[in-house]
Order: structure tokens, then C-alpha cells, then sequence
């Protein structure tokens, strides 16, 4: 069975990359009727807070990035992950290193000095304990194969090989008896049954040092199968920098909270970003679970694209529920709205929806519905209210306030009449009656806008400009 893992470690927010991996992750495991876990690597004791591992979860809830189980906390394993190490020392997988800080401090320099490559040079790999100083520090490392090389089959980058002569014996266990993320990372992974390790690729040089413990493990005790890796492109920024704070939300609370995205636009984003089916763009949940396949993830680096996101979320926008966004977009209103004030803005999402590219632009649209009169006027709509628009719109309030009902039809053809009376074009009449109504250049149609406000509202707004 295909089994998958997202292993964030807790910055303080989900970071939008992060997020594409767990997507990938989530829909690799789905599609193979397989499993997609959480854990969270939080061995970083100052920066893994209870806000910066709810940061990540809460994100992930709000892109449905559903995992299945209980998150792992990986900082609870360590006596796992030191059990592990101790069997890899006992037989002889691992040895125990003395060396001093200033002794790996000095090697360091005189490697630098001869430009040759930072490396342990493995000075107590064939040394015995008891040539060491009674009671002195040491840290477990792995007695890495010297001669031969490693190569992985990723599912991305393809047959890439290292030579072990270019790996060091790295440390497994520090002399605190903590263990390196190298040797947590393969344990939790190993317990969790994890077959598949998808992630980013900045994380490839890292499976070379992985799959050895694996090997010797699997030499120790049996069932300690190599995975199968994938490593999937980072992120670019447009200009095909790496993925920066400077030139994109790399928070995924930001798209959600500043930006005014919707999940499913997100989610439909980051799918597309890496990996492609032909030329869809629109694809639902349940279409990627059943189309999802690592050989569809592109092997170059995908450049984040906002334009390309806005067009999507408009997309999804227009397909949402009116009173579903309407509840999103009142989260973003400055006040608490009322039941009625609820309705009023479900019951205007259809003249607003079309143009909006995200949720603030919704928002902001609909602040003429709830604002009070008298209308405070932005310049644009001053200068649609001089002339002789007071004596139009002296006109229009005649003519509205004797139409028969106020649906659109009845509100249109008595605004037209009024145009044709005073030879004009009906935008002549139609924008200094926005302008009175909304108290801007620009809204929804505005019939839509008065059958919105209703009678008493829109003949007030319009009363309070004609004189
Ligand atoms: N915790 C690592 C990170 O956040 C990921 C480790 C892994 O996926 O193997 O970059």
C-alpha cells in the first residue's frame, strides 16, 4: 500500500511551496487508495511553538490537505531515534567519535587551507572506546561505505548517482544523546511505513545520506526497504529567483487573509504549478485524485505566476455559492453584519461576482449597500454631480418613484424614458444616478444597485443630490 508524508517543520506559518508538497503528497496517496500522513518536525525546540505548529495546521485545513491519523510529533521520538542509533553502533553500522570541537575546528581549517572539501575524515571510525579519555563526549556516526556509489531512481529527477567517496561519516546521535534530522527523518519515516517520499528538491542531497542508514538497518534487522523518492522543483518567483518574501506572499494565511483567495483557487494553482494533465487549468479535487501521477510533475523549476492564480480564484468565485460567499465576504465587511444585512449581501453576490478577482474586491463593492445617508461622495462621483445632474436626477426620482414595481424591467425602462425625454444618452442619466447611489464612478449594474437598495433607499440616495 502507498504510503505518503508531509514533514513540515514549524516556522510560524505554512509556507506556500510546503503547501504544493503536502498536495502532492495528499493527491499521490489518494490516488492510490494509499495513505497521506502528518508529521511534524519540531526538533527545533526554540522555533516549534503550540502558534507555529498551529500556524501549519490550520493551514492545511483551510487548502483540505486532510491527513489521515494523528500528526506525529517527531521531537517525542528520540528515544526512538536513539534506540535505532544505539543498534547501528552495536552492530557495527555506527561508532562512537571523540573528537574534540577544536580537533574537527582545526581538520575544518587545514581542509579549507588546501581547498579541499569540509569533511569528517573519519579519524575514529576504526579506532576502539577505550583509546579515548575515561567519561569523554561523543556522538554516534555512521560508518558509511567507503568505496562504490548510491544511485536513486527518482520519480522526478530521474537515475541521479553519488559517489560515497564524496560522503562523509555524518552524525547520527549528538553527544547529548539527540538525534541529527538525518537519522529522525529515516526512523519516523521507516515506523510510519512511509513508501514514498515526495518532496521538495532542495532535499536530494540529503537522500544520499539517508539510504544508507536505511542499508544498515536493513542489514541489522530486515524490512528496512529503500523508498521511493521524488523530488519535486522548488518554486521560482517570476523572474526566476527563488521563491522570495520580496516578491510573493510565501505564507499561505496571507493568500488567504490579505490577498482574499479562495481555497479551491489555491489548491487549483499550486496543482497546476509542477505538474500538468494537457492543457486543463480547472481542476477539481476529485479530478486530480484520479489524474495525479509524479510523471506529470515537471522537472524544471515552476515560476509563480499571481496573474494566473487571480484569473483562477475569479473562476472559482464565480462558481460559489452566493451564500457561501457572502459569508467570506462578510468576515471582511468592517462591521458585524445583521441577519438582514446577511440577505442583502447573498442576495447581491450575482451583480458582484462577475468582476471580482478575489474577496476584497467583493467586499469593497459591496460598501454601498450598507453605507448611510447622506452619502459621502469620492471626487469621481463630485464631479458626475455637477452641472446639471441635480435637475436629471430630479427627473429620475419622478420617474422611479411612479414606476409600478421595482424590479429591474420596471427600473430600466423608467430610467431610459427619462433619457429619451431629455435627449440624452442613458449613460448621461445612468452615471450621475450611480454616483448618487453608491457615491463612486464605479458598481455592480446600476439596476442591479437600485433593485438592491430598494425603493425608499435609492429615491433617499437620489433626493439628497438633487439639490
Ligand atoms: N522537515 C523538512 C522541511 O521542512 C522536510 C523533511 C523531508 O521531507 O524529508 O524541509
Amino acid at each position: 500500500p502507498v504510503v505518503t508524508r508531509f514533514a513540515p517543520s514549524p516556522t510560524g506559518f505554512l509556507h506556500i511551496g510546503g503547501a504544493r508538497t503536502a498536495l502532492f503528497n495528499l493527491l499521490f496517496a489518494r490516488h492510490h487508495g494509499g495513505k497521506f500522513l502528518l508529521r511534524i518536525e519540531d526538533t527545533d525546540r526554540a522555533r516549534s511553538t503550540e502558534p507555529a505548529i498551529a500556524a501549519i495546521l490550520d493551514g492545511m485545513r483551510w487548502l483540505e490537505l486532510d491527513w489521515d491519523g494523528e500528526a506525529v510529533h517527531q521531537f517525542s521520538r528520540a528515544g526512538r531515534h536513539a534506540e535505532v542509533a544505539q543498534a547501528m553502533l552495536a552492530a557495527g553500522h555506527a561508532y562512537k567519535c571523540f573528537a574534540t570541537a577544536e580537533e574537527l575546528e582545526a581538520m575544518r581549517a587545514e581542509q579549507r587551507a588546501n581547498k579541499q572539501p569540509l569533511r569528517y575524515d573519519g579519524r575514529w571510525r576504526d579506532r576502539d572506546a577505550s583509546e579515548a579519555p575515561e567519561g569523554a563526549p561523543f556522538v554516534i556516526r555512521l560508518k558509511a561505505p567507503r568505496e562504490g556509489s548510491v544511485t536513486i531512481e527518482d520519480k522526478v529527477q530521474g537515475s541521479v548517482t553519488v559517489n560515497n567517496s564524496e560522503l562523509d561519516d555524518m552524525v547520527l546521535l549528538r553527544s547529548d544523546g539527540t538525534p541529527t534530522y538525518m537519522l529522525a527523518v529515516v526512523v519516523d519515516d521507516h515506523d510510519m511505513g512511509v513508501t514514498h517520499v515526495i518532496r521538495g528538491d532542495d532535499h536530494l542531497n540529503n537522500a544520499f545520506r539517508q539510504l544508507p542508514i536505511y542499508r544498515a538497518m536493513d542489514a541489522i534487522e530486515g524490512g528496512w526497504d529503500d523508498p521511493i523518492y521524488a523530488h519535486i522543483p522548488l518554486i521560482f518567483n517570476a523572474d526566476g529567483t527563488k521563491m522570495s518574501k520580496r516578491k510573493n506572499a510565501v505564507a499561505v494565511d496571507e493568500y488567504r487573509d490579505q490577498l482574499g483567495l479562495l481555497p479551491e483557487a489555491v489548491s487549483n494553482y499550486l496543482l497546476r504549478l509542477g505538474w500538468g494533465h494537457g492543457d486543463d487549468e480547472i481542476i477539481s479535487r476529485d479530478q486530480a485524485v484520479e489524474w495525479f501521477d509524479l510523471a506529470g510533475v515537471g522537472k524544471s523549476p515552476s515560476r509563480f505566476d499571481i496573474k494566473k492564480l487571480e484569473n483562477l480564484n475569479g473562476h472559482y468565485i464565480r462558481a460559489a455559492e452566493d451564500s457561501h460567499l457572502a459569508d467570506l465576504v462578510a468576515k471582511r465587511l468592517p462591521f458585524e453584519t445583521s441577519e438582514s444585512q446577511s440577505t442583502l449581501l447573498t442576495a447581491a453576490m450575482p451583480a458582484l461576482k462577475p468582476r471580482a478577482a478575489n474577496l476584497n474586491e467583493i467586499a469593497d463593492g459591496a460598501m454601498f449597500l450598507f453605507r448611510t445617508r447622506p452619502l459621502e461622495l469620492d471626487e469621481g462621483a463630485r464631479t458626475l454631480l455637477e452641472g446639471d445632474a441635480p435637475s436629471l436626477l430630479l427627473r429620475v426620482h419622478t420617474a422611479l418613484d411612479a414606476a409600478g414595481s421595482w424590479d429591474t424591467e420596471a427600473l430600466e425602462a423608467a430610467v431610459r424614458t427619462v433619457a429619451d425625454d431629455a435627449g440624452v444618452k442613458l449613460g448621461a442619466v445612468a452615471q450621475p444616478l450611480r454616483a448618487a447611489l453608491v457615491g463612486r464612478k464605479t458598481s455592480p449594474g446600476i439596476f442591479d444597485v437600485l433593485a438592491l437598495l430598494g425603493r425608499e433607499e435609492s429615491l433617499g440616495r437620489i433626493a439628497d443630490q438633487m439639490t
